[in-house]
């Protein structure tokens, strides 16, 4: 071959393989673009329609202390989608979810369960909650005029009175709970027996419990 087409080939040879990794660069960096959903988020970032209530970035919780730095709400990426669609739901009706507690760092299970030793109504860190796997929420309703619904009990009532098996209660609030569990359970959720604001996504169950820590700005 004389060393003219030699050379084209080569520059050809390279001229193709180039385009062509840069189209797989192309492609691959999308892939590695795409968010995956088990990704932690803050709420706020993807919805204004929620009520905030952060009961532990305040002292006024079974610790009485403040333990988180600032009142916001982070999730791993799926349950705030299922939670939006939740809302949305909700919002159909007239209402609106009011949040108490969402992700938790492992550290604040800690100091939960040294005050509530029971798993009844907080989870023993050593398998970790679900709020430390960025899978649940604590939560309420607000009306249209932002008055919070009667659920019967305060939010972290530990007595038999929050469960969902206690018939005891007035029409109204077995109506309202029943309301909430009905549309967070067709919307991916499973409740909790033993706490009417506790709802965790079903396929965040098995995702790692985690300790970090979210900035406050
Ligand atoms: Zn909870």
């Amino acid at each position: 071959m004389p060393k003219f087409i030699h050379s084209l080939c080569f520059l050809m040879t390279l001229f193709f393989g180039l385009s062509s990794t840069a189209q797989n660069e192309v492609y691959t960096s999308e892939v590695r673009q795409a968010v995956a959903d088990t990704v932690f988020v803050n709420l706020k970032d993807f919805s204004q329609d929620f009520v905030y209530d952060m009961k532990y970035a305040t002292a006024d919780n079974f610790l009485k202390a403040k333990v988180y730095d600032c009142a916001e709400c982070f999730l791993r990426l799926k349950t705030v989608q299922a939670l939006i669609a939740a809302n949305n739901d909700f919002k159909k009706k007239g209402f609106k979810i009011k949040l108490y507690d969402c992700y938790r760092p492992l550290s604040i299970q800690k100091k939960m369960w040294e005050i509530v030793s029971n798993p009844e109504y907080v989870a023993d860190p050593k398998k970790g909650s679900i709020h430390n796997r960025g899978g649940a929420v604590d939560i309420s309703l607000v009306d249209s005029n932002g008055k919070e619904v009667d659920m019967g009990t305060p939010f972290d009532f530990f007595g038999i009175q929050a469960s969902h098996n206690y018939t005891k209660l007035s029409k109204q609030v077995k109506s309202n709970r029943k309301f909430l569990k009905k549309v967070m359970i067709n919307n991916g959720f499973n409740s909790f027996d033993s706490e009417w604001w506790h709802y965790n996504l079903k396929t965040g169950l098995k995702d790692k419990v985690s300790n970090q820590k979210w900035n406050c700005e």
